[in-house]
Order: C-alpha cells, then structure tokens, then sequence
C-alpha cells in the first residue's frame, strides 16, 4: 500500500482526496517501466489548477496529481536505470494524464526520467522542480538569442512565484541586472536577496498599454501572460528578446505586432513539459553549475502530503511564496 492524493470525477463531481492505494493500482507502461519510491514531490501553478480544478489540466480519472517528482529506482525495465538510482521526472504529461509524483509510489516510462544531478538532494531537485527548470529553460533561450549582461536590463514578471523566484536568482548570479516585477510589495525585502536590483508594482504592467513605450529591456521572462506580457513586449529594446513561458495572468495576448515589425524584438515560447530530453540534461546541468543552492532554502519551504491540497489552493490565490517542496513520506 502507498499514500496518493487522488482526483476524481464522477456524479459527486471534483475532488482531490489524500488516499491509501494498493500497489496493484499503479499505472501499466508497456514499455520500459520504472516504478519509483518517491522521496519528494511539489507544486507548481500547474498541480494548483489539477487539485483544485480550475482548470481542465487532468485529462483521465482518476488520477494522481504531481507533475515533478524525485526518488529511488526500486524496479526498472529501462536499460538506462537500475534499481538504487536516484531519478528526477519533471512534466511528460504526468500528474495530467499518467499518474504523477504527489505519491509514494510512481511507475513511469524510464525515457521520461532525469538522473538526478549529484549536486542535489531528491528536496533541493524538488525545490527546483518544474518551475525552476522551466526559469532554467527561459535563461538558456535567452543567451542562444545573444542576451548577455552587457545588452541591459532583464525582467521577470510574477517575480515572487516559483518560475520567478528562481529566474531572478539564476540571472542575477549570472551577472544580469534584474527588474522583478511583483504584486506583492511585501516580498520586495525578499525579491532583493534573491539579486533583483529593482522591484516594480505588477499594476504598472497588468492595465491596457500602448503598442509601443520607451524601450527598456534587453530581456524578459514572462509568467503572466495577458496585458502584461503586451506591456513587456512594448517596452523591450530594439533586437530583445522576450521569454514567454506563463498565464498567470491570462492565457489572453493582447498586443500589436509593433515590438516585433519595428523593434525586431524576439517572442520566445517556452515550454517544458515536451522538452526534448537533451535540453532538459542540458538545463539540469545548467541548474547545478549556476544555481546557488543556498538560494534554494530561502525560497521554498516543506509541507507534508496532507498539506498539499489546502496548499494547492494557496499557490493559486498567488498566497505562496518562492517554491513548496512536499515530502510525501
Ligand atoms: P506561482 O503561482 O508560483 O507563481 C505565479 C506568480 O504570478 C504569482 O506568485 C504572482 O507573482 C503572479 N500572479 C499570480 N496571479 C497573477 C495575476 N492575476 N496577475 C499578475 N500576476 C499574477 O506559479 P509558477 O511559478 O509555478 O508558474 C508561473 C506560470 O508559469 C504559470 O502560469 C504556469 O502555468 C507557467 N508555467 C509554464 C511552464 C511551461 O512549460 N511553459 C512550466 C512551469 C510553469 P507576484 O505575487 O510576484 O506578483
């Protein structure tokens, strides 16, 4: 038997539940399984909108939420990993429509599955999570578009949440000067620490702007979306380039082509969950060369399982902080 928080759906409608499962429950692969003791799970924007949902993230039920998760190889029919194995899984559609890592227990494809870097514990891999990758991802694009340090400013929108959190870190160490933009001045103190050099109110950003503004930004990376993703676009230098890779704020975009057909400005999607696995190696690496881990105590904090549910509801109320690492066990 193993712990899962379960989503179901049925005539009693939606409902995320902290249950015991068998182990006969888990999911089949039909090919090349490894089924995973889980040490640590956590929760991104993403779990928020499965436990709570928002938003039609899970596609089968029921279903066990956690689109990350880090662990021990306890069986493997991969020829890449072996019992004993300290693995990191992160998106793959897991925790959406392969049961995912809000459990003690995941059996999952061996080619969706990461060695965990030795430069972390399965909680700090965990404190990165998806979120932490994905800032990872939009720094990498960043530079393979020619923004260095010397091109000027970089910003972050949605600053205090987890893909912000993490971005303002990794770019500041890098040597950029970081713009975060927040909607919690509260956490300016905090936003600081982790190296942004300027904390700018989101409500600056979030009204209707005009197509084109005084150009600012080198670079930006955008978990927001919507009007405010518009503004960033607006504002960015000539030959900048913007990271999109959020909706916090709204799936919508609202904006002219201007910053693009005038500015040459670069629109950069990006995505993490179908990554290409020598991109994902390459931002893990990445992650444990560039990544002070001391910030990683400063932004996240552990919950148990049974806190998840109340605390997914949290992250979506833009109530938490940095990262929530859960310890499943
Ligand atoms: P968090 O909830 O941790 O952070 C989101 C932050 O956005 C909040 O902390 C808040 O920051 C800001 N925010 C929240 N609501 C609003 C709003 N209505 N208007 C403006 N800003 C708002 O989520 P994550 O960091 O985990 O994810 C951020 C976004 O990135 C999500 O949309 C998520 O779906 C997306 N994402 C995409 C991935 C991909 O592969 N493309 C991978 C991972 C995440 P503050 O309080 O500082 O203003």
């Amino acid at each position: 038997m193993f712990k899962a928080i379960c989503i179901d759906k049925d005539d009693q409608g939606y409902r995320a539940t902290l249950r015991e499962l068998d182990d006969s429950a888990l999911p089949e692969v039909p090919e090349g399984a490894v089924t995973v003791q889980v040490a640590c799970s956590t929760l991104n924007y993403k779990d928020g909108l499965a436990i709570t949902g928002q938003s039609p993230v899970v596609r089968k039920f029921p279903m066990v939420p956690g689109i990350d998760l880090a662990g021990t190889v306890l069986d493997s029919q991969h020829p890449e990993f072996k019992p004993g194995d300290a693995v990191v899984l992160n998106g793959w559609g897991v925790g959406e429509t392969h049961w995912g890592g809000l459990a003690q227990k995941a059996r999952l494809k061996g080619d969706w599955l990461v060695p965990l870097p030795a430069a972390f514990t399965p909680a700090q891999a965990m404190a990165i999570g998806t979120a932490g990758y994905t800032a990872m991802l939009c720094v990498m694009a960043l530079e393979r578009h020619g923004i260095t340090p010397e091109r000027g400013e970089v910003v972050v929108t949605g600053a205090a949440g987890g893909v912000g959190s993490v971005a303002v870190a990794l770019l500041a160490r890098l040597g950029y000067r970081v713009a975060a933009v927040t909607g919690r001045p509260q956490e300016a103190d905090y936003l600081k620490q982790l190296g942004a050099a300027e904390v700018l109110p989101r409500e600056a950003f979030a009204a209707p702007g005009k197509p084109l503004t005084k150009e600012r930004w080198a670079g930006a990376v955008d978990t927001v979306g919507s009007h405010t993703l518009a503004n960033v676009c607006a504002a960015t230098q000539y030959g900048g380039v913007v990271t999109a890779c959020g909706l916090a704020g709204g799936m919508d975009l609202p904006a002219t082509v201007a910053p693009f057909i005038l500015r040459g400005v670069t629109l950069a999607g990006i995505d993490s969950v179908m990554a290409p696995k020598a991109l994902r190696l390459q931002a893990w690496q990445r992650l444990a060369r560039d990544l002070d881990p001391a910030v990683l105590a400063a932004i996240s904090r552990t919950i148990g399982l049974n806190e998840a549910i109340d605390t997914a509801r949290q992250l979506l109320a833009g109530q938490v902080r940095g990262r929530v690492v859960v310890d499943v066990n």
